[in-house]
């Protein structure tokens, strides 16, 4: 799921008529506040993340004058919360909160729904999961015949929605269904839906996430890489997903893994090449357990062709300062192996000349495996490099694969230092 920051959301729903607060996006001190003194009153401060529970985090700021604006902006802006770089903020008018509801919209996967749930609650402001069942009212949409203003009224009603609030209220939920819908989203939630003290009904926050596979049809939505994400895509991530999009045989995920490991000694960084998401980060769990840090996570899986796995393989060496490179395919797999074998294998004699004693680890198991083993032994046999080729018999043994690797890497690390 490709997900949209507040203010990208918010602009959506001004597009469906719903009403949001007056505000504008922030990448300076300065813009802030120019924005708050256009605004000409108090205002909320709130960084643009892909993350929910700001508030908690202090991210949600307020300021009485354009002034201070500016000064929380700049104490915002560069710095890490939630483990995310703040690059933006959302400088709105601050609400008088009368009550905080909540609205969402999710996929029900459930077999006998299979169909988006709406739900309403009178307890905004909180995680919805912590909302006591009977707080919650929930409706199952037949998307054929489509949800209604009533229906949106309904659940309000349920709740006891008093009746001065009770029409704005639906137009929000019911704006938010037509958002849903519009833009094929899989989640789309508002918490909370703000009641003024001067009555008004506003979308206090905004939370989407567009289907993948919709991504495709809203260009006017500028999601680069339509998959779930916390962190802005780099490069590298930029380049898996436009192989990704180029040839959809088999999957090549990646995602680089830059955070800094600092509570414990790390002796090597990996160039990790999974295969079989789930079973692959087994895998990765092994490297960490000896202190190794993975640079990325990859996966190549559900029966790519060589090319695909090939530049996966190619990506994974790109990356600047890994001690060792490792196919973890810590899973039987039941299409032929050969293709991620003749893939690792052309990109191993490009990238291991470069690199006398590389440390190697290959592990496949599963359909054509002998014959997939055999290619991964002949096509590397007479290169200068530390390699070890496992088959379906370790396949559970993360660890001693890690250890091995950790093994070569401290050899490699010295010889490399003199
Ligand atoms: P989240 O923590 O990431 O979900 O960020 P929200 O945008 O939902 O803000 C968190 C909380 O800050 C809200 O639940 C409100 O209680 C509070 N808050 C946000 N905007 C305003 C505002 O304009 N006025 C007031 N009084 N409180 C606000
Ligand atoms: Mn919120």
């Amino acid at each position: 799921m490709a997900r949209l920051q507040e203010h990208e959301g918010k602009a959506l729903f001004k597009i469906a008529g719903m009403p949001i607060p007056q505000g504008d996006v922030a990448r300076t001190p300065e813009e802030a506040r120019k924005i708050a003194e256009k605004i000409g009153k108090p205002v909320v401060i709130k960084i643009q993340i892909w993350a929910g529970g700001r508030g908690k985090a202090g991210g949600v700021k307020f300021a009485d004058t354009p002034a201070e604006a500016e000064k929380i902006t700049a104490s915002l802006l560069g710095a890490t919360i939630k483990g995310l770089l703040v690059e933006k903020v959302l400088v709105e008018e601050k609400l008088a909160i009368e009550k905080e509801y909540y609205a969402g919209i999710i996929v029900n996967a459930q077999a006998d729904a299979r169909c988006p749930v709406v739900m309403f609650s009178t307890e905004g402001g909180m995680d919805i999961e912590s909302v006591p069942a009977d707080k919650i009212a929930l409706m199952n949409v037949d998307v054929i015949r489509g949800f209604k203003i009533y229906d949106a009224l309904n659940l309000a009603n349920e709740l006891k929605v008093p009746s001065q609030y009770i029409n704005q209220v639906a137009r929000l939920i019911f704006g938010l269904y037509e958002t849903f819908k519009n833009y094929g989203a899989r989640l789309i939630e508002i918490n909370p839906v703000v009641v003024t003290k001067e009555g008004k009904v506003l979308a206090g926050d905004c939370r989407i996430s567009i289907d993948d596979s919709a991504v495709i049809r809203h260009p006017e939505l500028g999601i680069e890489v339509a998959r779930e994400a916390s962190t802005p895509p780099t490069e590298l991530d930029r380049i898996a997903w436009w192989v990704e999009e180029k040839d959809l045989r088999g999957t090549c995920y990646f995602a680089e893994m830059n955070n800094e490991i600092q509570d414990r000694e790390v002796f090597g960084t990996i160039g990790y090449h999974g295969m079989g998401g789930g079973g692959a980060m087994l895998g990765v769990d092994g490297l960490n357990k000896q202190g190794m840090k993975v640079a990325n996570f990859a996966d190549t899986s559900g029966n790519p062709p060589a090319s695909k796995v090939y530049r996966a393989a190619k990506m994974v060496f790109s990356q600047p300062g890994i001690d060792g490179y490792m196919l973890g395919g810590f899973m039987a797999a039941n299409q032929e192996q050969w293709h991620h074998a003749h893939g690792v294998v052309k990109a191993l004699r490009e990238e291991l000349p470069k690199r006398p004693g590389f440390p190697v680890v290959l592990l496949l198991a599963g359909n054509k495996e002998k014959e997939s083993l055999e290619i991964l032994r002949e096509g590397t046999k007479d290169l200068n490099a530390r390699i070890r080729i496992y088959g379906g018999d370790r396949v559970y043994d993360t660890e001693g694969l890690a250890a091995e690797m950790k093994e070569m890497v401290l050899e490699y690390k010295k010889e490399k230092n003199g």
